[in-house]
């Protein structure tokens, strides 16, 4: 079993906008592409983790997330040739919640901050979530990291500082709060 960082997406690697319906808005928050391979070059295990419920919501088919994660991991290669080892994401949503799509409106554990997607990772890639970190921008991703055991970083960038001020979701207790994900991966490398 090896360790992992758990990276969230849109306010953590790109900058947050909303449902991005178009693939070219997707642009990554500065200096994102070098923190993840900083984890690259020391062999460290990165994997998204991202709640994405446009296709439970209708907004768009699951091809389009998909889409965006191929723009994503362009940006990254060509901005530092960085690279995520593994892509995890939920496009459930339950009706309670505002799912309409009736092929992705359903409970699932896959939604955080419940586990599903950190369960499923460290069973399909062999990782030790007591020793791994996720970093996010929400309480429900610091939240999903201590449900399942492991260190929650609440980074500044995205919804990060509403969520510091209380403007936005609920209080949480992150281990370490970063200004962005340098910060983060910068805390995370000593301890790994
Ligand atoms: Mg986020």
């Amino acid at each position: 079993m090896q360790p992992a960082v758990f990276l969230d997406r849109d306010g953590v690697l790109n900058i947050e906008a909303g449902y991005i319906h178009k693939v070219e808005d997707l642009h990554l928050i500065p200096g994102v592409a070098q923190a993840v391979r900083k984890l690259n070059d020391q062999q460290i295990f990165c994997c998204l983790v991202s709640n994405q419920s446009g296709p439970a919501r209708g907004y768009y088919p699951v091809s389009h997330v998909e889409a965006l994660h191929e723009r994503l991991c362009q940006l990254l290669d060509q901005a530092a040739g960085a690279k995520l080892d593994a892509l995890y994401y939920c496009p459930y949503l339950s009706e309670a919640e505002g799912g309409t799509n009736p092929e992705f409106t359903r409970y699932t554990t896959w939604r955080k901050p419940n586990t599903g997607m950190l369960v499923a990772a460290a069973w399909e890639q062999d990782l030790d979530l007591r020793n791994s970190f996720m970093v996010g921008d929400k309480a429900t991703d610091v939240d999903m990291a201590h449900n399942a055991g492991c260190t929650g970083i609440l980074v500044q960038t995205g919804y990060g500082e509403s969520v510091l001020n209380g403007e936005y979701q609920h209080h949480t207790k992150p281990d370490f709060v970063a200004e962005n994900l340098a910060v983060a991966v910068e805390w995370i490398l000593p301890k790994l």
